[in-house]
Parts: structure tokens; C-alpha cells; sequence
């Protein structure tokens, strides 16, 4: 396979590997290799200057056989509907994998959040979701954040969603501040499921998670919050970057300092006592743990062998080719996948919508511990299948998420 590769090409290698694996039925694998309904919208925005612009945007729906739709929403200035596509499919493997009954879907935006005012924002939000109304909602397909959209992004979704209704609504979509229905946890979620993956997949080779170099590539949301958790879990934090670039430390960083210093400065770059590193040189920091928390297609065959990590944990959604998978596998790099890896942040995303259909406020510690116990049993799961089937994490969460998609696929069947 040539490595001029997409997100959806990854994405549809990876599916092709499970149904050989899983033996699919060849209908089934054509089935989960499209998704179910793609929309896409044209975006009207009166901006500050008062001209109007027209952003493209569109949310792909991929299964929804275990349950509603769920999935984040980009705003990024190369968004493309084929990486949307592969994003709302490995949506689908995750919910699966983490065993919460919800289908996958993705959204995105082609802009550059990071020039646009707030109410610009603001607008684009609310337009974005009048446009989405018919297909979106609390049964049908529930959206939450993803990179450059947050709590805010989402607090206006629900607005815009419940005005529309009449009433409030805010089982509609995750991720939302606490003051109008968020969850405990929800903000740190994602991290915190990396780091017990981490952790995780620490004890099964010989390592602690106490005292580990970790190298962090993105320091936005999911990035940031997992140094911080790795850092207060005795960790040692050796490099993070971000857009601009990269830093090292050999003696450790402080990253609540790092994020204080990115708050004014904005980035992480001329961080004092660090040194300045490109982005690829994070990748290749001598760590113990890598957490890829940026972009997809981050870590190829071009710079596989030169990981120098003992673990790989995927924050990020796709940012690893399955060539690389396989330079890894080959040289004893344990890599867990970002549909197990990252899946906290679903999880936690699920326990939000249940509190809001069940009109309920969980504990942070009740939040955490359910977090802790998925994290703990989708992890099992897939290391028990890694073993019997002597494979890769990847190819064993695969087979656990793509094979209980089909298995509810089979059981509805299909009508028409
Ligand atoms: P974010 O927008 O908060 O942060 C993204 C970070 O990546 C920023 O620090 C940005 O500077 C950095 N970045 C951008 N381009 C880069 C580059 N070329 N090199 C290095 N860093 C770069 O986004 P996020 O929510 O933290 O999401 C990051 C990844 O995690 C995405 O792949 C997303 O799909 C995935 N993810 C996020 C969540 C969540 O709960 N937020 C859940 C699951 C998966």
C-alpha cells in the first residue's frame, strides 16, 4: 500500500484487516466501508466587517445499528468530507470497542477558527446547526467537541437546537459547561482514558507509569489535560509542542507552567529551560510514552523507525498509517489505538446524555470510577483478543469493535 495516504484510506485498510480477520461476509464489509447518510451544507455568515462569506461544512452519519449517532465537530481549514468520513468510522468502532450504545459520526467546518472573532464563531455555530436540525437530536445523533470546537461551541448548539424545538434540550449534545448540563469530568475525560491506557499498557511491560519520560505531540485539549494527568501521576514530561513547534526538557517540564507560558505567549515554543524542537522531533524524543494528541498521519513508515517509545498511546484519532503498525508491531513498540485509547472521552460523553435524559448530576468520583471501569474492561477485552489472535492492539480493537457492529447489523438485518 503506498503511503501517500488519506485518513479514510487508513480507515478503510484498517476495516478491510478486521473482516479478513473476522471472516466478514463480503456484504457486510461493503456495507461498513460507506456510511449511511453524508450531509453537506453551505454555511452563511454575516462577519465582523460586514461582508458575508459562505463556509463549507458537513456531518457524515457512518452505523447507527447499536444506537444514535454520536461524534464530534472540527473547525479546521482542511477539513474534507472523506476525512470526516474516516473519523465518523472510527467513531463507530469506538463506541463499539468501549462498548457504549451509540453509533459514529463526525462533523466538520472548513475555517480557520483560530481568525475568527467570537461572535463570528457564534454565528457560524448556530447557522451550522439550523442546517443539521432534521438529522441531528438526542435519539438521532448527538454532537460533541473536537479540535477548535468546545464547551462554548456546544452551549450554543443546544440553544440554537432548543430554540428551534421550544423547549430545552440538552440531551441534543455533549460536552456542554456544567451550568447548562454538562457532566463532571467531561473536560479532562479524553485524557484521563489515555493515561490509564497508559498506564494500562505499562503494567504489561514491565514499566510504571510513575517515573516515565512521556513525549506529547498537540498541546489543545486532549494534549494538554493528559501531561497534566501524567505530570500529577508522577510522570515526567520531557517534550509537548503544538502548531508552532515543539519543546524538550530532559530534566522534565511543568506543564501547568508550559500552559501558562502558551496562555501568553501562545504557543509552547521559547519555554524557559527547554529547548526548541520540531514537531517530527517530538515524535522521536527519548521517552518512555508517546501520546500523539494533534493530527492524523503523524507517525508513517517514513519516521516509524525512528519512535524511540516503548508505548504508543493514541490521543489523537488516526495518527498513525498501518505501515508504520507494522514497523512498530515488528520492533516491539506496544501502540494502543485511538479507538480504545482516546474512547474516555465518548464514555464520558455517554454518562453526560444519560444524566440528561435521566435529569440526574453525577458525582466527579462516580464519573471517574465508571470512566476507570470501561477504560479497564475495553482494555482486557481487547489485550485478551490481541493474545489469542497473536496480533497488534490495533488489530484486536478492530476485531472487538467492527465485530460487534456486524453482529447487530446481522441481528436487525436489513429492510427495505
Ligand atoms: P485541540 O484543538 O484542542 O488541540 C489540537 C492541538 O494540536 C493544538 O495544540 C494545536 O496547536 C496542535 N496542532 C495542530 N496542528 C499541529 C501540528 N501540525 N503539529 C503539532 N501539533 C499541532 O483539539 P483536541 O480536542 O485536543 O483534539 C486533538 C486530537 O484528539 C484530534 O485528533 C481529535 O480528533 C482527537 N480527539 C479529541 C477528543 C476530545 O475530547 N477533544 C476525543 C477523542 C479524540
Amino acid at each position: 500500500m503506498p503511503e501517500t495516504q488519506t485518513p479514510l484510506s487508513v480507515a478503510l485498510e484498517q476495516l478491510r484487516i478486521a473482516a479478513e480477520k473476522l471472516d466478514l461476509d463480503p456484504g457486510l464489509h461493503c456495507m461498513l466501508a460507506h456510511p449511511k447518510r453524508a450531509l453537506i451544507v453551505s454555511i452563511t455568515v454575516k462577519m465582523d466587517d460586514g461582508n458575508t462569506r459562505v463556509f463549507k461544512g458537513c456531518r457524515v452519519q457512518h452505523w447507527d445499528a447499536r444506537g444514535p449517532f454520536k461524534g464530534g465537530i472540527r473547525y479546521h481549514p482542511s477539513v474534507t468530507l472523506d476525512e470526516v468520513t474516516a473519523l465518523a468510522m472510527w467513531m463507530t468502532w469506538k463506541c463499539a470497542v468501549i462498548d457504549i450504545p451509540y453509533g459514529g459520526a463526525k462533523g466538520g467546518v472548513c475555517c480557520n477558527a483560530k481568525e475568527m472573532s467570537k461572535g463570528e464563531l457564534e454565528r457560524l455555530t448556530r447557522r451550522y446547526t439550523t442546517l443539521l436540525y432534521d438529522f441531528i437530536g438526542p435519539y438521532r445523533d448527538v454532537p460533541a467537541p473536537d479540535m477548535y470546537t468546545d464547551a462554548q461551541t456546544m452551549a450554543w448548539i443546544m440553544d440554537t437546537y432548543s430554540q428551534i424545538k421550544g423547549y430545552s434540550v440538552p440531551e441534543c449534545v455533549t460536552g456542554k459547561p456544567l451550568s447548562v448540563g454538562g457532566s463532571e469530568g467531561r473536560e479532562e475525560a479524553t485524557s484521563l482514558g489515555v493515561v490509564i491506557s497508559a498506564r494500562e499498557a505499562a503494567k504489561r511491560s514491565g514499566l510504571k507509569l510513575k517515573g516515565a519520560a512521556v513525549a506529547v505531540q498537540g498541546f489543545g485539549s486532549v494534549g494538554w489535560h493528559a501531561a497534566k494527568i501524567a505530570y500529577d501521576l508522577g510522570s515526567k514530561v520531557v517534550a509537548v509542542s503544538d502548531s508552532a513547534g515543539g519543546i524538550y526538557s530532559a530534566k522534565g517540564l511543568n506543564p501547568y507552567d508550559v500552559y501558562k507560558h502558551k496562555s501568553k505567549a501562545g504557543s509552547v515554543i521559547n519555554y524557559k529551560g527547554s529547548q526548541n524542537i520540531t514537531n517530527e522531533e517530538v515524535l522521536e524524543a527519548e521517552c518512555d510514552i508517546l501520546i500523539p494528541a494533534a493530527l492524523e498521519n503523524q507517525i508513517t513508515k517514513a519516521n516509524a523507525d525512528k519512535i524511540e517509545a516503548k508505548i504508543v498511546v493514541e490521543g489523537a484519532n488516526g495518527p498513525t498509517t498501518p505501515e508504520a503498525d507494522k514497523v512498530l508491531h515488528q520492533k516491539g513498540t506496544i501502540l494502543v489505538p485511538d479507538i480504545l485509547a482516546n474512547s474516555g472521552g465518548v464514555a464520558t460523553s455517554y454518562f453526560e446524555w444519560v444524566q440528561n435524559l435521566t435529569r440526574e448530576h453525577w458525582t466527579l468520583e462516580d464519573v471517574n470510577r465508571k470512566l476507570e471501569n470501561k477504560m479497564v474492561e475495553a482494555f482486557n477485552s481487547v489485550h485478551k483478543i490481541a493474545k489469542k489472535e497473536k496480533s497488534d492492539l490495533r488489530t484486536a480493537a478492530l476485531m472487538l469493535g467492527v465485530g460487534r457492529v456486524a453482529e447487530a447489523i446481522k441481528t436487525l438485518g436489513l429492510w427495505p
